[in-house]
């Protein structure tokens, strides 16, 4: 099985955890009501361990990391391979300017409760292009790829359905049925939802053209403790293949040199600033940081994806690193 860096037993346990809490919730199915919002917490998990995956592939072999593939496209709501076209290829690549299909400021540049939480929307419309494309380009010239795509959505599928069909087994049709959404429907929406926001979050009003100010930190130590770092977003976009267990200390040595703005000890406590105090005083809200992402002066960008740059290396995926990301 070979796990590449110990500290990933952590997320492994996590996945076992959000397991056994199914099992527990499909045995007595009334404790669902109680702890479904652990089932979302898992289910968020899930999304950030499929981004640290994706980035530095948890196991040595092949096999493992598809298998693991499976398991995080399960709890997290979504075949994991859309990782690659719409971060990997896309966003690490143009950082919130132009051509990213996660833009935070497509429709507007302001900063309020409204657009965080209509992003999601958007974001998702959006990234339906470069997957498409991926698909696309890799039917037209790389078929084990295509067929490994595809198997991502069967099984996927196929689990969820299955659940269901368990929990309607045991517990009867409407009773199963609940059982489902709140266990895993809905948590794997809060899951996608959660992840766009925290992208957006990161990179509204920061300045993509900078070397230390393009992106937004959420330093606190229990955030990152129960998200895996994902706090530390400045120096994962300057390092995306450093290991997650590794971003505090890259963070702390290129801290002094970030705009303190971007760096927030505490992300509710920015949560209440921003959407709740910001609206009746103003300069208690996000500004721009230097140059803002849509102030091209002269570079050659397009909103558009490009289905060219899809076939680019320029990731450390686990497709990329197993080969598969057509060139
Ligand atoms: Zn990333």
């Amino acid at each position: 099985m070979g796990i590449r860096n110990k500290a990933d037993w952590r997320p492994l346990a996590w996945l076992a955890m959000a397991a056994g809490l199914l099992a527990v919730e499909y045995t007595w199915s009334h404790l669902v009501f109680y702890l479904f919002w652990l089932n979302c917490y898992f289910a968020i998990t899930a999304g950030v361990i499929a981004h640290n995956h994706n980035h530095c592939p948890i196991f040595a072999g092949k096999r493992w990391n598809g298998l693991l593939g499976h398991v995080l496209s399960f709890f997290y709501g979504y075949p994991t391979f859309v990782w690659v076209p719409t971060h990997n290829l896309n966003h690490h690549k143009h950082v919130n300017r132009a051509g990213d299909a996660t833009i935070t400021w497509r429709i507007t540049d302001r900063h309020n409760l409204f657009v965080a939480v209509t992003y999601f929307f958007v974001s998702v419309y959006h990234q339906s292009f470069p997957i498409k494309a991926f698909i696309r380009k890799a039917k037209a010239t790389n078929p084990q790829l295509h067929r490994r795509i595809q198997w991502q959505y069967v099984i996927w599928l196929s689990a969820w359905l299955f659940m269901l069909l368990v929990g309607i087994n045991l517990h009867g049709l409407r009773r199963g049925a609940v059982l489902w959404g709140l266990s895993i429907g809905l948590p794997a929406l809060c899951s996608v939802w959660v992840i766009t926001f925290f992208n957006y979050e990161q990179h509204v009003h920061t300045d993509p053209w900078s070397k230390h100010n393009h992106s937004r930190n959420f330093t606190g130590s229990l955030l990152n403790y129960l998200l895996f770092n994902n706090g530390f977003h400045g120096v994962h976009h300057d390092q995306p293949a450093l290991h997650w267990s590794k971003l505090p200390a890259a963070h702390g040595r290129i801290a002094a040199h970030i705009d303190p703005v971007l760096n927030q000890p505490s992300l509710p406590i920015y949560c209440v600033r921003q959407f709740l105090l910001a609206p009746i005083w103003h300069s208690l809200g996000t500004r721009q940081v230097g140059r803002a992402p849509y102030d091209a002066r002269g570079s050659r960008t397009s909103l558009a994806c490009d289905e060219s740059e899809l076939g680019e290396a320029g990731s450390n995926s686990e497709m990329a690193a197993e080969g598969r990301v057509p060139n």
